[in-house]
């Protein structure tokens, strides 16, 4: 009889382990509440990615006549808008439908529950169903975190999962968090035409990146006219009488907008899913103990994405799944690569966009370890001069007895897709060599890659 493997939880992590594990042979059941794809198809990734690439088109629009064109004022269409990001999350969600179904996935629309250790539950529209499990894996992800001070209302007082696109376009939106999540949101309303405010609890924002890059996008920001609010921590909302917003910090300042968005973080989704009531030890919202599998101690219980408490990234927690099926059918007995989350490639989809993988140059410093840093800015390149967009940089971190590389960052365009070369380099302990000696095309951004190897 083949190995059943019930999933709860249809995002990256939940499919991929799903189409994963039927591929090698299991019976997946995989439920989900929503849209297979998950949160990141429907609210996170996918619609905070289309409403950024429509405000870059809009940018690059009005920028026409340094390119030599003259193309009339462009305007922002919030229902067109609407209509294209639908039209986005259907297309991913029919093709994922498609892979599972082909191979054979039972996928179940309702909300799961793990009722004892061998039986998993979902209550769908048709009633109560149960699902005898070998093994089960929980991808329920996660939902922005509502401070007790604020009270969002979808109107005027916004979570991530209000603005794609929201009803009106903020005249003066306040952005509240200035990590990653808070920064692209900037970015997007900033590049539609609202004036913005962020609120920056540190002296940096994107605190945790290397300061030489946060340095590039507040600069940015900046010269967009975008208001930073520094060293304040918020910790009060009022609806003013002109039905504006006001979000008070900690420092006295008060800053005044037509609306409030909250960026401050994600919790997991775990009430209700029943880990606790199989044994499944846990701290708080967390599971307690995870082993390098993402093994709860419940052994045949693994969690996976967000839940996870590792890295919230949505490639992380498709890598996840995959290992997770991998393991569940027994592929890992003797040679196994665990997942290395220091080693992961992320991106912050800002103009300029920003990615960085591996050892970053502030730490390297901070720990006192000796490293070659080698940066090339774009403006010496002639792609970049071609498309009119010098801004930014790359930068290599390496060893500097053996050239292995142990990191990097990209400021500039397409620092997203550039990143990937600098990722596999870290990933397969390459040389700085390997990467100076590729031919890689010309005119192309990528140029600066490999003059930075060099
Ligand atoms: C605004 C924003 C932008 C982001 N952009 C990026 C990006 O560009 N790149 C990137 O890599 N990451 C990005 N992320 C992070 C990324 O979205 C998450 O890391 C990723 O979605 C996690 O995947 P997951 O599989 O854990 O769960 P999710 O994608 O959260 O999916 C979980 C699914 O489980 C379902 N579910 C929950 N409970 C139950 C239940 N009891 N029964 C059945 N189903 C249930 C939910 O309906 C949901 O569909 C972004 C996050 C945010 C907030």
């Amino acid at each position: 009889m083949a190995l059943r493997f019930v999933i709860i939880g249809g995002g990256p992590a939940g499919t991929q382990a799903a189409t994963t594990a039927a591929r090698l042979g299991a019976e997946v059941t995989l439920i989900e509440r929503d849209i297979i794809g998950g949160a990141a198809n429907l609210w996170d990734c996918i619609p905070s990615k289309a409403m950024i690439a429509t405000g870059g088109q809009l940018m690059q629009l009005r920028h026409t006549t340094d390119m030599g064109l003259n193309a009339g004022a462009a305007q922002l269409d919030l229902v067109a808008l609407r209509g294209r990001i639908e039209g986005i999350v259907d297309a991913l969600q029919a093709g994922n439908r498609r892979l599972l179904e082909s191979q054979g996935v039972n996928m179940v629309k309702g909300t799961g529950r793990i009722f004892d250790q061998q039986t998993v539950l979902a209550t769908t529209a048709e009633g109560d169903l149960t699902f005898e499990a070998d093994a089960i894996m929980v991808s329920t992800g996660s939902r922005p975190r509502i401070p007790d001070w604020a009270a969002p209302d979808g109107d005027r007082v916004l979570t991530t999962r209000d603005a794609y696109p929201p009803k009106e376009l903020p005249e003066h939106l306040i952005v509240i968090g200035s990590g990653v999540t808070g920064v692209e949101f900037v970015h997007m309303f900033s590049s539609f035409g609202s004036k913005v405010t962020l609120i920056v609890s540190r002296q940096q924002v994107l605190p945790s990146k290397d300061p030489e890059v946060a340095a590039e996008l507040e600069n940015d920001f900046l010269r967009r006219g975008v208001s930073l609010f520094k060293g304040a921590r918020a910790v009060g909302l009022d609806h003013t009488e002109d039905g504006g917003i006001a979000v008070r910090c900690d420092d006295g300042r008060v800053a005044r907008g037509s609306h409030a968005l909250l960026a401050i973080g994600s919790i997991p989704n775990v009430e209700g899913v029943g880990l606790d009531k199989v044994g499944v030890e846990m701290n708080g919202s967390w599971v307690k103990s995870l082993d390098h599998h993402l093994r709860t101690n419940v052994p045949h219980i693994y969690v996976a994405g967000d839940v996870s408490g590792k890295l919230p990234l949505a490639s992380v927690a498709s890598m996840q799944g995959r290992k997770i099926a991998e393991h569940v059918m027994g592929l890992h007995k003797v040679d196994h690569r665990h997942i290395d989350y220091e080693k992961a490639a992320s991106a912050i989809f800002t103009e300029p966009e920003i990615a960085d993988v591996g050892l970053a140059e502030a730490d390297a410093f901070a720990e006192g370890r000796k490293v070659r840093v080698t940066k090339v800015p774009f403006v010496s390149l002639a792609k970049a001069l071609i498309n009119d967009d010098p801004r930014g940089f790359v930068k290599i971190i390496s060893d500097p007895a053996t050239g292995v590389v142990l990191g990097g960052s990209i400021v500039g365009q397409h620092a997203a897709e550039l990143i990937s070369v600098i990722a596999l380099a870290v990933t397969a302990s390459l040389r700085v060599n390997d990467i100076a000696e590729s031919l890689f095309v010309h005119p192309a951004l990528a140029e600066a890659l490999a003059e930075a190897a060099e």
